[in-house]
């Protein structure tokens, strides 16, 4: 073999063990993306030079580590193996959002895959973004990919909840989600800063809560968990038309009547506006005793089963009173993953295996959406 076949040979080997690599934000192989812009070989050193999405792109450690590991363990002959950082310009950009946006199909849109789950309330404070934040976790530990998006556009705090408070990568006109505990999350927190709020109504709402389903890169994730406002206000009812008979929902309450009379009309609110009922989440059901296990339910006869008959469902999770509960969210640590074995834990990982196990009930009903 001459030299210049062995180096073209080498090259080849090279290229192969890179289209292993997958961009971590995008999930595509870096060749495919045109994230390799050059390999170039002195004898048996190589030097890969990868272009960013964005130089600032937060995955810098990650090319600098996975590339140098892959290339050698693949070309074993190699002597050295170095990456050099470079950043695409706008044309570049424009191209790979325009390509992955061209192989994926919005969630929502005839055709995509996404299974969509509203997590919603009447009131706010009885746990609604803790159920959302530990379902989507817990889903996510059964192996499925899931999103987690945050609508709740006023009272936002996934992204504390889950410590992805960073702002999110903007590739062209594709917004990336930020990875957490496993799952891809995105909060209009993370897009317009921490500690902002935003006065939008009506129709300003509608296109921001539209950007956050189209514009965002869910890549036909299985299941994307929408964390809703609670109430019955302007955006649940743009998602419905967003969503036109493609999402279902899951109503949070807690046991004291004045509580579940609030989430009873947000329950017909939801149904009215065509989103399908999965059922009933009762929070802080009870109280379970530290030292005895006693269990101490708080108040009422069987909460939540009332608004579950009126929207035909059921209860289909009770979760107990967890004191440690608001220490770990604010530490930014879902209790499905700082302790598992806790009865909260165990209620939310029964709940996903619930959710995992039905059938997408919205898509049942609506079969030409599928
Ligand atoms: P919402 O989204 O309905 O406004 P949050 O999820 O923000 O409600 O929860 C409100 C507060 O209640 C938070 O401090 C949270 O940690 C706490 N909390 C939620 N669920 C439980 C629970 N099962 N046990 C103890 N505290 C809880």
């Amino acid at each position: 073999m001459t030299d210049g076949t062995k180096s073209s040979v080498l090259h080849e080997r090279i290229m192969h063990a890179l289209s292993a690599i997958q961009d971590p934000e995008l999930n595509r192989s870096i060749v495919e993306l045109g994230m390799v812009r050059d390999v170039t070989l002195d004898g048996l050193a190589a030097r890969v030079t990868i272009a960013l999405t964005i130089p600032s792109c937060p995955m810098k450690g990650f090319f600098t580590e996975t590339v140098p590991a892959r290339v050698q363990s693949e070309v074993p002959e190699l002597t050295s193996v170095e990456v050099e950082l470079d950043s695409m310009d706008d044309d570049e950009r424009a191209r790979i959002s325009g390509d992955v946006r061209g192989n994926v199909t919005p969630v929502g849109l005839a055709g995509s895959k996404t299974r969509i789950i509203a997590v919603a309330s009447g009131k706010g404070g009885v746990g609604k973004s803790t159920v959302a934040v530990n379902l989507a976790v817990a889903l996510g530990r059964r192996g499925l990919r899931v999103g987690l998006l945050d609508a709740d556009v006023w009272g936002y705090c996934v992204p504390r909840l889950l410590g992805a408070t960073a702002a999110p990568t903007i590739v062209g006109n594709l917004i990336l989600p930020l990875e957490a505990h496993g799952i891809a999350a995105l909060s209009l927190g993370n897009i317009i800063g921490a500690g902002r709020s935003v006065v939008w109504r009506g129709p300003m709402l509608h296109k921001a809560l539209e950007q956050l389903l189209r514009d965002v890169h869910w890549d036909d994730r299985d299941i994307l968990v929408i964390d809703l406002p609670p109430g019955t206000g302007d955006v649940s009812i743009s998602l419905a038309q967003l969503l036109p008979g493609s999402a279902s929902f899951l109503l949070v309450t807690t046991p004291p009547e004045v509580t579940q009379e609030v989430a009873s009309r947000a329950a017909r609110m939801l149904t009215d506006a065509g989103l399908t009922p999965l059922g009933v989440v009762v929070n802080m059901s009870t109280h379970i005793c530290s030292e005895c296990g006693h269990v101490q339910p708080f108040t009422g006869d069987r909460p939540g089963v009332a608004i579950a008959e009126q929207i035909d469902t059921r209860v289909v999770a009770e979760i107990p009173y967890e004191p440690e509960l608001s220490n770990l969210s604010d530490a930014s640590e879902p209790i499905v993953v700082a302790r598992p074995d806790s009865p909260a834990a165990r209620a939310f990982n029964s709940l996903a295996d619930t959710i995992a196990g039905q059938p997408d009930r919205a898509r049942r009903l609506l079969p030409m959406l599928a």
